[in-house]
């Protein structure tokens, strides 16, 4: 080729070179720790920096891997163990107890990519039920395992069980007595102070949608109840053509009014956006039915949306546009 031939094709490369570049996709996570009755007067500075640390770190673990290319799946499951691990929420060490004083533990997983799904609910003996819940939809056939049925299978897939012991807290310990006393047989969803359930929405680097949430249920429960966490579509729901989302509040009314399944459905079928849809569910139709709780939801162009009808949620949200918030009540703080 000739030079000036060269030099006007060079010259051309660079002019339109911008116009080809291709916007790298959104990343997005958001996290919540649950919206359970979380009275503001109750909460110390300390401990409230030590709620904001817990959710900071969830939220970082599973941004961490979006950002190295990982899948959205990756990262929630990370987000929701991070959480299971610290016994300051309620799910894995630290989940509220049962009438009887046990934990009993719902988690659920949707790859929004499929879309696939798998959920486990009243175990006893899983350290990080997310996980056993990833198995499910990854090694069986199955959607939703229960109780020894489902730590069968966790022993069938060299899953580490531990003794009853390792999830009970003095904090949950207390109460539940408190609960016993109060309550004379009614549910509440959670004791004054004590916060909730986890969850984790995602949108990673290939466009794919992930959600996972994890929990102990509600304190004082009858044993065998299960939420809307492992329940498909009520407290958990993801689905690449419209959004992703994770709940938490009074379960009974997340699964009647089938809550996240119904966010994604206006979003996909009656095009609002996710921000309205979250809204029309959570301010109106869960109001309205008397529910109190929030979600957290991202969709395919990484809007993420944390809305409440509760006092508060406490909740974080992280994205490649180079948002970085943690908050609990309504006013951000
Ligand atoms: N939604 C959970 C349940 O009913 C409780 C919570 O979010 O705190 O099991």
């Amino acid at each position: 080729m000739s030079r000036p031939k060269l030099l006007a094709l060079l010259c051309l490369a660079v002019a339109v070179a911008p116009a080809l570049a291709v916007e790298p996709r959104p990343l997005a996570i958001a996290i919540h720790g649950g919206a359970g009755v979380i009275d503001p007067a109750k909460m110390t500075p300390q401990r409230a920096a030590s709620y904001r640390a817990g959710l900071a770190a969830a939220l970082d673990a599973g941004y961490a891997i979006l950002e190295r290319g990982g899948s959205s799946l990756d990262a929630v499951t990370a987000a929701v163990r991070t959480m299971e691990d610290d016994p300051q929420f309620n799910a894995g060490r630290g989940a509220v107890l049962n009438h009887e004083g046990d934990a009993e533990l719902d988690a659920a997983i949707m790859d929004g990519h499929g879309p696939r799904a798998g959920a486990v609910a009243g175990v006893r003996h899983v350290r990080n039920p997310v996980e056993l819940a990833r198995l499910v939809m990854e090694k069986s056939p199955h959607v939703l395992l229960v109780a020894e049925g489902a730590e069968e299978f966790a022993l069938e897939q060299g899953v580490v069980l531990v003794p009853r012991d390792y999830f009970r807290t003095e904090a949950r310990a207390r109460e539940l007595d408190e609960a016993r006393q109060t309550q004379a047989g009614q549910l509440k969803a959670a004791s004054p102070g004590a916060t909730g359930t986890v969850g984790a929405v995602a949108l990673d680097r290939a466009g794919h949608l992930a959600a996972a949430t994890s929990t102990g249920g509600l304190t004082n429960k009858h044993r065998g109840r299960v939420g809307d966490s492992p329940i498909v579509g009520a407290g958990t729901y993801a689905d690449d053509a419209s959004c992703a989302v994770s709940g938490t509040g009074q379960g009974e009314f997340f699964i009647r009014q089938v809550v996240a399944y119904d966010i994604c459905a206006l979003v996909q079928y009656r095009h609002l956006t996710l921000a309205q849809a979250v809204r029309e569910v959570i301010h109106e139709k869960l109001r309205r039915s008397g529910g109190e709780g929030g979600v957290i939801a991202v969709d395919r162009s990484g809007n993420i949306a944390m809305d409440f009808n509760s006092v508060g949620m406490f909740r974080g949200a992280r994205d490649s546009r180079g948002q970085r918030d943690i908050a609990m009540y309504r006013d951000a703080q």
